[in-house]
């Protein structure tokens, strides 16, 4: 008999998404004269730029001669484009990473994710609350959970860190020990930071107890605010302790062509039951050829083409301009009388919801008299209750009658 793993069954139905566009599609078919604007998910809308565009045909062109064809690449990436990452996302920064401790990857969602496959099932999880869901669902399917308790829509071996306004959106240590901790800054869904001397208390944490910090910095390239850290190992220390993520998709467009990185340093060690420290680059190599045989190569030219002088240029129109629909949305907000936060460093603005409502009835008030969509907080885990999330990945001009009905809703 097949067994299968019950994990799975501890998982709770991922209602946010689909209980989202459930309400829209209702709507709109009850209301088929109404426009209803979308500031929901988290997809960009604008084209990929002509640099990675023209670096993709390229490709194309030439793994169709007997010289150019490739076949099967390094599972790790090539290096053209590991030595690039190195080059720019961290020499600029005066960070030294080595090109083999680096891994190219299909996806930051894959790696947050798949990264729970190197480490043993007794560690203590911390995560951030409200979060970016993969981390805790992927944990859940590891065992390493605990129950659910639908109470308090929480796990019980799960360590939450709530991140709300109260604690200015800065997670504060946890009170019992944690071995594997979770972060992601610019913070989805909340659009907030934090500084090079907070992250250092989680470093000095994590060298103290011997935790791994598992740092998400897929939205880094959004970030204005010139103090702020692009990368965890801004800070001193965090080689020896942090594997970072980081992705194409939001920096890119590269939702749909699918390219991104993990960097894990040789000098971060993972612990066997006898105490012997063991490189965790080395058990991600070898999960990465077990498992993984490579990103395109034609996805990797065009990566390697968002590092070009063209490829800058037009990448940060595209950052540009979402951030700009970002300065809208924050700005209508706060007129309209919100208390807004996010969206300065990150595509994301995080607005609390009148007193005395939900998040999912402010978004029913919100899809039924202004037709617009945004997200609950409460979606992304219980400290999220009382949020609500808007996207600045829409168009211009959407964002902006959007913004206008709030406006003229909340004032009229
Ligand atoms: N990490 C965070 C925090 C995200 O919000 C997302 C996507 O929304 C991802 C990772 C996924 O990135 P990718 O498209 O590279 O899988």
């Amino acid at each position: 008999m097949s067994k299968i793993n019950e994990n799975f069954l501890n998982l709770q139905e991922s209602y946010l998404f689909s209980t989202v566009a459930k309400k829209v599609a209702k709507y709109t078919e009850e209301n088929p004269d109404k426009k209803v604007i979308k500031l929901g998910i988290g997809d960009v809308t604008r084209p990929i730029v002509p640099a990675c565009i023209e670096a993709m045909h390229k490709a194309v062109d030439e793994i169709g001669t007997e010289e150019g064809f490739k076949g099967y690449g390094p599972e790790q990436g090539y290096e053209f484009l590991r030595n690039a990452i190195v080059e720019n996302d961290y020499k600029t920064r005066g960070i030294e990473i080595k090109p083999d401790e680096i891994f190219v990857s299909d996806g930051a969602k894959c790696d947050c994710g798949n990264i729970v496959d190197i480490f043993a099932k007794e560690n203590k999880v911390a995560i951030t609350d409200p979060v970016y869901p993969v981390y805790l669902d992927t944990n859940v399917m590891s065992g390493r959970s605990g129950k659910y308790n639908k109470e308090t829509d929480t796990y019980e071996n799960i360590v939450y860190l709530p991140v709300t306004a109260e604690n200015n959106f800065k997670p504060e240590l946890p009170k019992e020990k944690v071995d594997l901790i979770y972060l992601c800054f610019p913070n989805n869904p909340t659009g907030t930071v934090l500084t090079k001397e907070d992250l250092k208390v989680w470093v000095d944490y994590a060298k103290e107890n011997n935790s791994i910090i598992l740092y998400d910095s897929a939205y880094e390239r959004f970030i204005t605010e010139k103090e702020i850290p692009h990368s965890i190992y801004e800070v001193e220390g965090a080689k020896d302790v942090a594997i970072e993520f980081k992705s194409y998709s939001k920096t890119a467009g590269f939702t749909g062509v699918r390219c991104a990185y993990v960097v894990i340093p040789k000098t971060v060690k993972g612990y066997t039951n006898t105490g012997e420290a063991v490189e965790l680059n080395k058990l991600w190599n070898r999960r990465t050829c077990t498992k993984f045989n490579g990103v395109s190569y034609i996805v990797q030219r065009a990566a390697e083409a968002t590092y070009t002088e063209e490829g800058q240029k037009q990448i940060q129109e595209n950052i540009n301009y979402y951030m700009n629909n970002a300065k809208i949305i924050k700005q209508g907000l706060e007129e309209a009388g919100f208390t807004v936060y996010g969206g300065v460093n990150s595509p994301y603005v995080w607005l609390k919801v009148p007193e005395g409502i939900t998040s999912w009835e402010f978004f029913d008030k919100l899809l039924e008299e202004v037709n617009v969509v945004g997200t609950p907080g409460s979606g992304f885990g219980p400290h999220g209750e009382g949020y609500f999330r808007l996207t600045a990945f829409g168009t211009k001009e959407n964002t902006e009658k959007a913004i206008e009905r709030i406006k003229n809703w909340k004032n009229g």
